[in-house]
């Protein structure tokens, strides 16, 4: 691989420091075996034992054959049991940011090396059953005492062959498995044995034919010609399957010539491309406006400056942004650098990759949750060994194994999808400074909203600030308006889902022939089920929440855990038969405005109807060349879009993201009103946005109409300095979560305690522990305790020695989540 590797290795390794994917803070010494002393190498993957499983850890450290001052005693360390490669896959950039990381946020450097890397490269250990001699003899032989579970299990793999435990354990309890194999090893009927799996991520190898000689022999078959015409056609190589293709013959002419050696067949890599080749053709430069040039030359100076610095661009949507990114980007790959542009979960657009494509070929590798394992593997591959200059991905491409990128670009840096929500938690757009700063280089925050944290920063000096007033080409910011939805209310007397207003407009925006995308945060049919006699709702059995109901499964079903019930006929807890359906998802409003607008053609887009693999790239790609008249949907289609003909955007209702309780709901809800107001009218057309609320005077909704960033900004600068909120105090969240309510009351109030002891010097404020926003998730019920403080390094202090004082009150690390600079309170 030709990026720089740590070099790292000393000739007669004993010992290895590895961190393992395991929740914990520490990482492990283990011994090298002989046969791989002279080739392990920090970043280099190895399997080894850890308790009683075998799991794959990453070398962050090779020592010679003595094991450093405080390590752990000889005899108790254990063996590796393989070097999974012997040039490194972790690059020392990489192990550097996952290092800190995973400090930063509290968690394991193993799990974040993990969630650094592409998934299914893991090659894991399984045990097999296999029967004996005796086993194959006897089979289920009556006068054995083998009964029930391992009668059955035998039966299973005298019928099978050797199975995986894991196998049998989709059939029967692992308890009642492991009872039954001791009983059959006792027996000696069966042995078990650990295999090491492949890993599922592979090369794609292809089998494929290449001529060898133009000496041609004179005494070939009608076939055999075919084949040698199609092969010096294609310039002498091609896949096997293709030839066959282009000659229109079988398998055996190609095979004779290999045997006579006139060609030969071999097996080669194939790379598989997230786009399949296709591409956006190529688009007339522009010339850059007064504006974007300012900004372009002001980060071209800092790029060749090649020193730290952050920079933070607002413009509004429209303004060209992406144009100075992908103009920036090529400059650098000019020099022959490399570039890493960051972009929010489902704002990479298919139009967008294709146009990338278009213009930077093999060199621009895409990172994209939505791709297959497979594509996912070899786009990153191609970065490790930089054959691809520029990486695009969302969230966790800001691992992408880049030498040193020249410059990192965050686009839609307010984005909360940059937020790691799971554990290990990060954040990509805070780790693209930590990058930048890391190695020297540039990073750019975009965005026409940026998030409060980034706005002061750039207000206080820490970030640079740039600014892109208007639209391209002078196009005016659609018109933005309020509905009232009281008085709408007050004069029609029930609920009606779309306004008059917006009615008509969609009906005028379709007689001028041009598009409309209708927004609505809730997918579904309708968000709960409700009992018209007692007032019940139905809930989720797991969860705290309210099940929503799909009309198209005609099922009740839960958005955070995936349970799922029928509907009742009547409701569960008083047996009336009055239950009715409030509030509309997407489902239910598709559906209304196809009843009412028969002759516009509809799509939708959510997490229900996009499902598939590649259905929301075909639905978009579909709307973009008109196919549809109206897309409506989920947040989804608020950003990045960039739609011509769109010029009517209508917002069905805000008020469930503004009723949050999260101190950043106003946020939320003023950045997503934006970018959807940013939709309308991005080609020549005048657009206008239409948004429904219960609300209008809201200071978010009043901002947003105007676009006015920084009246938002000032409001709610100063309620977050009154509320000692971001970015004025730093902020811990602590889960206790446990199936039985009383284990997590008692774990919240023992780390509460913990917490007391620590922060002796009063330097944070401890809030809790009270009931989390979702009190019950999954079964388990959740409480939470908020840590806050303005200093930052006091506030970690704190944490850490709490941690550390927990398991001495008995309170237990393993049923606590602990979240540092939480987006969200839920
Ligand atoms: P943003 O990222 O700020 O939303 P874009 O870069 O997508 O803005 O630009 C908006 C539209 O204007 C795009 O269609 C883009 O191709 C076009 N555009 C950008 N810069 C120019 C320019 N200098 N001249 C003409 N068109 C431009
Ligand atoms: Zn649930
Ligand atoms: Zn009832």
């Amino acid at each position: 691989m030709s990026n720089a590797t740590p070099s790292k290795t000393i000739n007669e390794v004993a010992y290895v420091e590895v961190a393992m994917p395991v929740p914990a803070r520490m990482t492990f010494t283990y011994r090298l075996p002989a046969e791989f002393a002279g080739s392990a190498a920090i970043g280099c993957r190895v399997l080894a034992p850890f308790g009683k499983r075998m799991l794959t850890g990453y070398i962050v450290d090779v020592f010679g054959t003595r094991i450093p001052e405080g390590g752990p005693e000889p005899e108790k360390i254990r063996e590796v049991a393989e070097l999974l490669e012997e040039e490194p896959l972790i690059t020392s950039e990489i192990l550097e940011l996952t290092r800190w990381a995973a400090d930063y946020y509290a968690s394991s450097w193993g799990e974040m090396i993990k969630a650094a890397l592409p998934a299914g490269i893991n090659s894991s250990v399984e045990k097999v059953v296999r029967l004996t001699e005796n086993g194959r003899a006897t089979g289920s032989d009556a006068k054995k005492p083998i009964r029930g579970i391992a009668k059955k299990i035998l039966d299973l793999i005298a019928k099978k062959g050797p199975t995986e435990i894991r196998d049998l354990e989709k059939h029967f309890s692992s308890a009642s498995v492991r009872r039954a194999i001791t009983r059959l090893e006792a027996f000696g009927l069966v042995t078990v044995e650990a295999i090491k799996t492949e890993p599922i991520a592979r090369p794609k190898l292809r089998k494929a034919v290449r001529l060898l000689s133009e000496d041609v022999p004179e005494d070939l078959t009608p076939q055999q010609k075919q084949v040698l015409d199609a092969l010096r056609l294609a310039g002498g190589e091609m896949y096997f399957t293709d030839l066959l293709d282009a000659a229109k013959t079988g398998a055996s002419p190609v095979q004779t010539l290999a045997r006579r050696q006139v060609l030969k067949i071999y097996t080669c890599e194939q790379l598989r491309d997230p786009l399949h080749g296709d591409s956006w053709g190529i688009e007339p430069e522009v010339t850059l406006s007064v504006e974007q040039s300012a900004v372009f030359n002001r980060l071209s100076e800092a790029v060749a400056a090649d020193s730290y610095q952050t920079f933070l661009l607002r413009g509004v949507t429209g303004s060209g942004k992406t144009e100075i990114y992908i103009r920036l980007m090529e400059k650098v790959l000019a020099a022959g650098r490399s570039s890493l542009l960051l972009i929010p979960e489902i704002a990479l657009t298919p139009i967008f990759s294709r146009r990338l494509r278009g213009k930077f070929g093999s060199n621009v590798a895409i990172l994209h949750s939505s791709l297959s394992t497979g594509e996912r593997f070899d786009e990153w591959r191609r970065i490790r060994s930089g054959e691809a200059k520029i990486a695009i991905g969302t969230r966790s491409a800001i691992f992408a194994p880049l030498e040193r990128p020249a410059l990192i670009i965050v686009d839609e840096e307010h984005d909360a999808s940059y937020r790691q929500s799971e554990a290990p938690h990060y954040n990509a757009r805070d780790l693209a400074v930590v990058r930048a700063r890391n190695a020297d280089r540039i990073a750019v925050l975009g965005s026409a909203t940026p998030s409060l944290e980034s706005f002061h920063n750039a207000r206080t000096g820490k970030y640079e600030y740039l600014e892109l007033k208007s639209r391209i080409g002078g196009r005016p910011m659609a018109m933005a308006e309020l509905i009232d939805m009281r008085s709408v209310f007050r004069r029609f007397g029930k609920d009606p889902v779309i306004s008059p207003a917006l009615a008509s407009a969609i009906e005028e925006t379709h007689r001028r022939g041009e598009q409309t995308i209708v927004l609505l945060n809730r997918r579904g049919y309708s968000s709960f089920v409700l009992c018209r006699t007692c007032g019940e709702m139905i809930k989720c059995t797991n969860c705290d929440i309210t099940l929503t109901y799909h009309k198209s499964a005609q099922r009740l079903s839960c958005h955070y855990c995936g349970f799922y019930r029928e509907v009742p006929a009547n409701c569960p807890s008083c047996e009336s038969e009055y239950i009715y359906f409030v509030g509309e998802g997407t489902e239910r409003v598709e559906e209304m405005l196809a009843a009412r607008f028969p002759k516009i053609r509809i799509a939708r887009v959510d997490r229900d109807s996009v499902r598939r693999k590649g259905e929301l790239d075909r639905i978009l790609l579909a709307f973009g060349r008109r196919e549809y008249d109206l897309l409506i949907g989920t947040q989804m289609l608020a950003k990045g879009h960039d739609f011509h003909s769109v010029t009517l955007v209508g917002v069905i209702s805000v008020d469930t993201g503004l009723g949050l309780p999260d101190f950043r709901a106003a946020e939320r809800t003023f950045q997503l009103l934006t970018q959807v107001a940013g939709r309308a009218g991005r080609g020549n057309l005048q657009g206008s946005v239409l948004i429904q609320t219960y609300y209008p005077e809201h200071y978010a909704l009043k901002a947003s109409v105007k676009q006015d960033y920084e009246q938002f900004y000032e409001r709610e600068i100063r309620f977050r300095r009154e509320m000692g909120y971001p970015p004025f105090t730093h902020l811990i969240s602590v889960i206790a979560s446990n199936k039985d309510v009383q284990v997590a009351d008692k774990t919240a109030r023992l780390f509460r305690q913990a917490l007391e002891r620590a922060n002796t010097e009063k330097i944070c404020r401890v809030l809790g522990p009270a009931p989390a926003a979702l009190s019950r998730l999954k079964g388990a019920y959740r409480r939470q305790i908020l840590i806050k403080s303005p200093n930052r390094r006091k506030l970690r202090t704190v944490i850490e020695e709490a941690l550390e004082i927990a398991p001495t009150l008995g309170c237990e690390r393993r049923f606590l989540e602990i979240e540092i600079d939480p987006i969200d309170l839920m």
